[in-house]
């Protein structure tokens, strides 16, 4: 049927892509690719031959009113992105936003994300998570947006370049405080996959000694510890009090 399909691509593995997924590829009138050369050895790779159009940040205010037209003929649109879920740290959100405004239909196709892959392969809570996209890439605004962060009681996850991994987990320990366990995930279901765990000390000791690793990497944290009194601190406590008493 008609309307904007918002299709998760692989973000490594080629073969992480639904069967709806080729479906609506392989139906689709107009495919928008983040970058058409990315998608076209996509397309090839499933034989699928789609008519390809870029949208991306620098096109989309001039592409978006033509694009709702399209919808308002009954096209049926895909939107990709050059890997992983679309919207996600990519290009998409104000499409989506001026679809549904015109009261056209948005119809999500699931599929991989650096995001949940990184989470759930990191040991860390996954009842509660923040996902906080890409940190500023100067240490004064990252250290800001960090404290901004700083007392959220979840995981927090960020996307993160092989170049700057270690001045940002030294900014992380920093103000969120070196003893935070913590995760590394990078180059997720690709050859060289690797989640490094420890405290976010230690993890920017690692890098900063290792150098910059290779790779597309996505960073974790845990909860800030809680300090929640147990019936068994509170006697503690106490005794502790009547023992120092004068
Ligand atoms: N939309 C994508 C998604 O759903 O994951 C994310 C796009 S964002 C521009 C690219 C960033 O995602 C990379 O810099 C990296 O932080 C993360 N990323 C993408 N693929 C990854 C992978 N295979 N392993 C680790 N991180 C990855």
């Amino acid at each position: 049927s008609p309307g904007l399909y918002v299709v998760s691509t692989p973000i490594g593995n080629l073969r992480d892509i639904t069967l709806r997924a080729l479906d609506i590829l392989s139906a689709a009138d107009e495919v928008l690719a983040e970058d058409t050369r990315v998608a076209g050895k996509l397309m090839s790779a499933y034989g699928i031959k789609a008519r390809l159009s870029p949208y991306h940040d620098h096109n989309g205010a001039e592409r978006r009113p033509q694009i709702l037209s399209r919808l308002a003929d009954g096209g049926r649109i895909a939107l990709i992105s050059d890997a992983g879920t679309p919207l996600i740290s990519d290009p998409g959100w104000k499409l989506v936003h001026d679809a549904l405004e015109a009261g056209h239909k948005v119809y999500p196709v699931p599929g991989a994300s650096a995001l949940l892959a990184g989470l759930v392969a990191s040991g860390l809570p996954s009842d509660r998570f923040m996902f906080a996209g890409f940190l500023p890439p100067k240490s004064g605004a990252r250290k800001a947006a960090l404290e901004t962060l700083k007392h959220v009681p979840g995981t927090l996850v960020f996307y993160e370049s092989g170049p700057r991994l270690a001045e940002s987990l030294a900014d992380l320990a920093a103000v969120l405080g070196g003893g935070r366990t913590a995760a590394v995930a990078r180059e997720l279901t690709k050859l060289f996959e690797e989640t490094r765990r420890g405290t976010l000390t230690s993890l920017a000791e690692h890098y900063q000694t290792a150098g910059p690793p290779r790779g597309e990497i996505v960073i974790l944290t845990g909860p800030p510890e809680e300090k929640t009194s147990t019936p068994g601190d509170l006697d503690a406590a106490l005794r502790d009090a009547l023992l120092t008493m004068p």
